[in-house]
């Protein structure tokens, strides 16, 4: 799995928020894409351990896409990530994880936890079974939102996005915040990604209510 079996060639890097970067790369022939899964990343003969992130590109996309937020403080793989340019070589591995669309419900993500759920979404929305959902998204400030403006196309009302830092309104997804926003219908799915803290905040508020762990989808931690 942890494999890093593939070598892909950067095609285009642009900044999209202040430390997070957008790539997209080749994709290998037959590499198989599914949403919501992470790959292992790494720079060759960096000398850095490659880091796990999830491609947000489709199935049917001819190429990768990641969004990659750059830790410049820690000196580790982000700082170089931030390096490389187009034609730069990068390594992945194979798929793997836990987030697969198991059915409609509410999506909670904070910080770069967003990227299998844009994957997912996307995916959802051009079999056109997207509505439905709804989206929690958290970040500091509006600057740091990945493809707000996309979510919303793809949700409409159903994207809320919950700022931390707001000048006027700062809110955070908690047991106060889901206590007010959320019901927990019997046919729903929970999806959630983000720092342990967050993930485990929502989950604990969920099985509270008697959530099945079978409707709460996150990563292995
Ligand atoms: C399944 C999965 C999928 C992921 N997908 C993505 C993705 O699509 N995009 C993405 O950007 N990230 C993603 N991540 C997170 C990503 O893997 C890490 O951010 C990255 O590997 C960090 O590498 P690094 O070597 O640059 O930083 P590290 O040295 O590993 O440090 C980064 C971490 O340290 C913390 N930190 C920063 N400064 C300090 C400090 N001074 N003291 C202590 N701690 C500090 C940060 O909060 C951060 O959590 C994913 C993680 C998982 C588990």
């Amino acid at each position: 799995m942890t494999d890093l079996k593939h070598k892909v060639t950067i095609e285009k890097v642009e900044r999209v928020a202040p430390d997070i970067l957008h790539f997209t790369t080749e994709r290998p022939n037959n590499y198989e894409v599914v949403p919501g899964h992470a790959v292992m990343l790494g720079i060759p003969d960096s000398g850095q351990s490659p880091g796990p992130f999830s491609p947000t590109s489709s199935p049917d996309d001819p190429y990768l896409e990641f969004y990659i937020k750059i830790y410049r403080q820690r000196d580790g793989l982000t700082d170089q990530i931030e390096e490389c340019k187009p034609g730069s070589l990068l390594e992945i591995s194979d798929h793997f994880g836990k987030i697969d669309y198991k059915g409609e419900g509410a999506f909670f993500a904070a910080g770069t936890g967003i990227t299998p759920f844009l994957a997912l979404l996307r995916h959802l929305k051009r079999q056109n079974i997207a509505a439905g959902n709804e989206l929690y998204y958290s970040e500091k400030k509006r600057v740091e939102l990945i493809q707000e403006e996309e979510f919303r196309e793809i949700l409409g009302d159903n994207a809320h996005f919950i700022l931390t830092e707001n000048e006027f309104d700062p809110r955070r997804i908690d047991a106060e915040f889901l206590e007010e926003h959320i019901t927990v219908d019997a046919a729903k799915m929970f999806y959630i990604c983000g720092p342990l803290e967050f993930e485990d905040e929502v989950a604990d508020w969920l099985r509270a209510r008697d959530v099945d762990g079978s409707r709460i989808i996150r990563e292995d931690r």
